[in-house]
């Protein structure tokens, strides 16, 4: 880790981290709603005519929003941009039937790994593509009192989605006009590690999914832990390096 830190420091030319609120991605880190989206995505894409899809793309597109999706996948299958009615029918349709085969189940220690941060003072922060509206309601059900409309950035709020890195930015913004340096960043998709990466902010991966660790580290993350568990396990070490780190 500590390697890791001081590569950080120096690629993006800071002294030293301050660290102040750790930015959380949701699909994936939070919940354990990969496998239900990847399904949901690939049946709906088939019931819409579409041949060329395969569970894995849809991990490889996580982090983006529906329509973008949507679009990039219509464009690679039939040389056109999807119409706006086809992006709403389509999501809506990818929707009903995530929430047919989603049980709602949360990543292991994803709850520990909340109460740690939030024990040790820093503010956690949501940052994710994701646009349903029970979203809150669900977060505040599974992971009471940790997240408020303030400290979430939601499909909603951005104009591009991952990768771009406006989501995270924005986040860094709701965590009280951050700088990169005073967040850390924890995803499992390339894109949505690219869009924080781009932020400016040190990125940890974990890696819930079938992709290759190698991807996570291709898109820029620090550091690659193979589950919730493995990173709650670390985190008093991150903890540490983030308060006496220097160079
Ligand atoms: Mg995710």
């Amino acid at each position: 880790m500590k390697l890791s830190f001081l590569s950080y420091l120096k690629q993006n030319h800071y002294a030293d981290l301050d660290l102040k609120a750790v930015l959380f991605d949701m699909d994936g880190v939070l919940y354990d709603s990969m496998p239900a989206h990847a399904s949901s995505w690939h049946d709906t894409m088939v019931e819409f005519g579409y041949h060329t899809t395969d569970h894995i793309k849809f991990y490889l597109h996580e982090g983006r929003l529906g329509k973008s999706t949507i679009n990039i996948i219509t464009e690679k299958e039939f040389n056109r941009k999807a119409t706006e009615k086809e992006q709403q029918k389509i999501y809506a349709r990818k929707t009903e039937l995530f929430q047919q085969y989603y049980s709602g189940g949360t990543m292991p220690k994803a709850k520990e790994v909340l109460t740690f941060v939030q024990a040790n003072g820093l503010k956690p922060i949501l940052v994710t593509g994701s646009g349903q509206p029970s979203l809150l309601d669900r977060l505040d059900t599974h992971f009471p009192g940790v997240f408020t409309p303030k400290t979430m950035v939601t499909a909603f709020d951005v104009e591009h989605g991952k990768p771009d890195p406006e989501p995270y930015l924005m986040g860094l913004q709701k965590g009280g006009n951050l700088k990169p340096n005073q967040a850390i960043v924890i995803e499992n998709a390339p894109l949505g590690i690219e869009s924080a990466v781009g932020a400016g902010i040190f990125t940890i991966a974990v890696n819930t999914g079938p992709l290759p660790d190698s991807v996570l580290t291709n898109a820029g993350a620090s550091a690659v832990f193979g589950s919730m568990e493995a990173l709650l396990e670390t985190m008093p070490e991150i903890l540490q390096l983030s308060q006496t780190i220097r160079i």
